[in-house]
């Protein structure tokens, strides 16, 4: 009973320190559409979810006191009820009664506010690293239902992966693996907020719509090309326009290689697809020195996680 990393399977009790650790990793959209906006102001989504290796590192030890003891280090976030880890925890702890309290570490290196979904990430790590502390054995079906109480993001997240997310982003299908290539992910200095984007976003007036399905065959194929020939993202039509340096992004990253480069989900990150390891470190390090983003990862797709 010493697991200490999902990577190597289910995680249990690590006998050394008696602490459950868990990676919160970060996603982006490869591509993302926008089918209409729902009666209930939902918007029907058809979008493909991609783990990249960008993630927070959580901890969890047991605490006799009663109660949620929630520590953010690395960003300036609340450490309590407006923390999606501390709803996470609270809501597990209330459906199975737990008595005990528990102590949770968040250091945070996902972009805040950057359309990556680190708060849904922290959230369902959250879930697998309380699921794994107090024995709760809920599967991953389970957890998924559980946490799209608390965001739309968070079923996905559970796992990760390669996904098409369909309804409102909790209908989920895997899919293969991209074949290898390699990204830099940029987050420009500045916060967007996804509830102004879906506002401002004219669902039933969008005069493109991302192949998606098309997208969906090129990755069955295996066919690097025909995905980034397919990357398209249709709240670009409203983040674009009121921050124009994510287009500046964009282009600069294709004049330095890339195959293609998107926004992520409702941004403003922009991530750059590159075949080639040393052209994507290059190109980080440019864009970097021009200072066209504050963040700057050179870094690769990677697969989900294990419950
Ligand atoms: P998405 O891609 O799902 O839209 P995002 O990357 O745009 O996500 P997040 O970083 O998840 O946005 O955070 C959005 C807001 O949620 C932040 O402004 C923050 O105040 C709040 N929040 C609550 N808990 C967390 C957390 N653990 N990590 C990050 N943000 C959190």
């Amino acid at each position: 009973m010493y697991t200490k990393y999902m990577e190597e399977g289910e995680p249990r009790l690590s006998e050394e320190d008696g602490m459950i650790r868990q990676k919160a990793y970060a996603k982006v959209n490869i591509g993302l559409d926008v089918l209409r906006r729902r009666p209930d102001g939902y918007h029907e989504l058809k979008m493909i979810m991609q783990t990249v290796d960008i993630f927070d590192d959580l901890t969890f030890e047991r605490e006799r006191e009663p109660g949620i003891r929630l520590r953010i280090e690395g960003a300036d976030l609340p450490a309590d009820e407006n923390n999606l880890v501390y709803r996470a925890a609270a809501l597990m702890m209330e459906e199975r009664q737990i008595k005990e309290g528990v102590a949770i570490t968040v250091t945070k290196r996902i972009p805040i506010a950057a359309g990556m979904a680190g708060g849904s990430a922290d959230a369902a790590a959250a879930m697998r690293g309380l699921n794994a502390l107090f024995e709760m054995g809920y599967a991953t079906e389970a957890l998924r239902e559980l946490g799209v109480r608390l965001g739309a993001d968070i079923p996905y997240c559970i796992t990760g992966g390669t996904m098409l997310s369909e309804g409102i982003g909790e209908v989920l299908t895997p899919l293969p693996a991209p074949p290898e290539c390699y990204l830099v992910v940029a987050k420009p200095d500045m916060d967007v907020s996804t509830a102004f984007v879906y506002q401002n976003l004219r669902a039933d007036s969008l005069l493109f719509h991302p192949d998606i399905d098309g997208m969906v065959k090129a990755l069955a194929a295996g066919d690097l090309g025909g995905i980034t020939d397919r990357m398209g993202n249709v709240l670009e039509t409203v983040t674009v326009p009121a921050y124009p340096v994510i287009d500046r992004i964009k282009t600069r990253m294709r004049e330095l290689g890339a195959e293609n480069a998107l926004m992520s989900g409702s941004g403003p990150t922009v991530f750059g697809i590159y075949k080639d390891q040393e052209t994507a470190k290059k190109a980080a390090a440019i864009i970097r020195e021009e200072k066209l983003a504050g963040a700057v990862f050179a870094t690769r797709f990677c697969e989900g996680v294990n419950v």
